[in-house]
């Protein structure tokens, strides 16, 4: 089973310990807007951006388009 969450992106829940951990970073998360591409994430007070522009940038490519 997956589980999606705008910081880390996709998890592969193997462990009670995962289950955990989501429902934690769930619970911590604020409705914010990215700056990179403006859109409305649930993210860590400290992220400012969300785990697809991340990725973006992780891969070379531009995400500011
Ligand atoms: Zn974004």
């Amino acid at each position: 089973m997956n589980y999606y969450d705008d910081n880390f992106g996709e998890y592969e829940i193997e462990s009670q310990n995962d289950v955990d951990f989501y429902f934690a970073t769930q619970r911590k998360s604020v409705r914010k807007k990215c700056s990179i591409c403006g859109q409305t994430v649930k993210l860590l007070p400290h992220y400012d951006k969300c785990d697809r522009c991340i990725r973006i940038l992780e891969n070379g490519g531009d995400p500011y388009y």
